[in-house]
């Protein structure tokens, strides 16, 4: 989607100041851009929101570092004070290295293994989020042979529905994440008992691209009622973590959460109980800031459809083929060409590897220069070298800067990259 900083000067798609026709010619394509100041601006915004609902120190926003980890991108975030919400010992290890504290970091996830756990522990995150009494006992042994209290909140399913793509939904009871609601008490009774275990937080985290704020507050005030309960039976709770999943405009008539609103109704819900809140954004900061730039390679006209052939592919950009998820593409030159039907698609064997179907686009030719929109989250991070095919370019642009922010890989460093033993030659 066109955003403040990612539009069209006449006529030619610019990411902030750069024109996006040079930045093709200088980094090659297929390119990830990302617009720095929209990166900030997107995390500041949380900040804002809820500082004018609560004091500045009731508050951390942790950004979930799986939708973009570039070292680049959580040095923008961190610098405008946010926190990090990891969920694996590798994306720990690129939070810390990227200068967030430790104290700022919650660590999510289904299935962290005994070294990953170890290393939390020993670092005092902020918090961890368990997922199931297993993981709970296996924390409670680790802390104690540490000899260390590890900070734990219980990752509750709330059994709301999203309302979004049902790969993103994460709180129904159906879903793989969380612990059912009804069964958080006993399990926080049973946490009391373990001598290394300080059961301080209560987590949910319902989906992803959210669009609105009805499903939240039925999880926080089911989370809220869960927090009373808790606290009527002798639990300390100091911590709501609400999670993240807000939406962006992936569409031009999304309309994404206001956050003014949303910070509203947590307060409202949430304030009364005088908790620390935690939150999770991921997409909604960097989704919309981000962009693949991407040339035609050829127009291959069927009997019934017209294929756009483009030089980014599935490998680049998994999200249509996974989750049949809608990436606008526009041309990086407004023109008036006719408008024609066409599919877009990536040239990678598979069938799947289509952006989109029966567009209507300005009639293309091969070396003419596309964006693909809102692919700033769950973009590079799920990309692959599937097809022996070099994983694209990073560049961050800020104002007329620009630069490289990952090395290039090339097939040369792929195939070196494989062993072949003597015993098979
Ligand atoms: C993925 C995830 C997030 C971030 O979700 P977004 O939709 O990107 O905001 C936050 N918290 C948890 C636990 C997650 O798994």
């Amino acid at each position: 989607m066109i955003t403040k900083h990612i539009k069209y000067k006449k006529n030619k798609l610019h990411i902030e100041g750069m024109d996006a026709e040079k930045l093709a010619e200088k980094y090659g394509t297929p390119l990830y851009c990302y617009a720095a100041t929209h990166i900030k601006e997107n995390a500041e915004a949380y900040k804002k929101a809820f500082a004018k609902v609560m004091p500045k120190n009731r508050f951390t926003v942790c950004y979930a570092v799986k939708a973009n980890s570039n070292q680049s991108l959580l040095t923008l975030i961190r610098k405008t004070g946010a926190g990090a919400d990891v969920v694996s010992g590798g994306e720990l290890q690129r939070a810390l290295t990227a200068g967030i504290a430790p104290q700022k970091i919650v660590y999510s996830g289904v299935g962290k293994s005994e070294k990953e756990l170890t290393a939390a522990i020993k670092l005092d995150l902020l918090q961890i989020n368990i997922e199931s009494e297993v993981e709970l006992e296996r924390i409670s042994r680790i802390a104690q042979k540490l000899r260390k209290t590890a900070r734990i909140a219980l990752r509750v399913n709330p059994d709301v529905d999203a309302k979004t793509h049902h790969k993103i939904s994460t709180g129904k009871k159906e879903d793989k994440f969380g612990i059912d609601i009804g069964d958080a008490l006993r399990i926080y009774n049973r946490a009391k008992k373990m001598p290394a275990i300080a059961a301080t937080g209560v987590a949910v985290h319902i989906g992803s691209q959210i669009l609105h704020i009805a499903p939240y507050k039925r999880a926080y005030q089911r989370v809220a009622k869960l927090v009373k309960d808790l606290r009527n039976n002798g639990h300390a709770i100091t911590t709501v973590d609400i999670g993240g999943g807000i939406g962006i405009r992936q569409h031009e008539k999304d309309m994404p959460i206001n956050l003014d609103a949303y910070a509203k109704m947590v307060r409202d819900v949430l304030g009364a109980l005088d908790v620390h809140i935690v939150m999770e954004p991921g997409r909604s900061i960097v989704g919309e800031a981000g962009v693949v730039l991407s040339r035609v390679v050829s127009v291959k006209k069927g009997h019934h459809k017209t294929f756009v052939i483009i030089d980014a592919a599935m490998n680049d950009l998994v999200r249509p083929a996974m989750y049949d998820a809608y990436h606008a593409i526009i041309p990086a030159k407004k023109s008036a060409r006719r408008r024609m039907t066409c599919d877009i698609v990536g040239p990678v064997c598979e069938t799947s590897d289509v952006f989109l179907k029966g567009e209507k686009f300005p009639a293309m030719q091969a070396g003419d220069l596309v964006a693909i929109t809102c692919a700033g989250a769950y973009g590079t991070v799920m990309s692959s070298t599937y097809n022996t095919r070099p994983r694209a370019n990073e560049v961050l642009v800020k104002g007329t800067k620009s630069a490289l922010i990952r090395k290039e890989e090339t097939v040369r460093s792929l195939i070196a990259a494989d062993i072949v033993p003597k015993w098979v030659a």
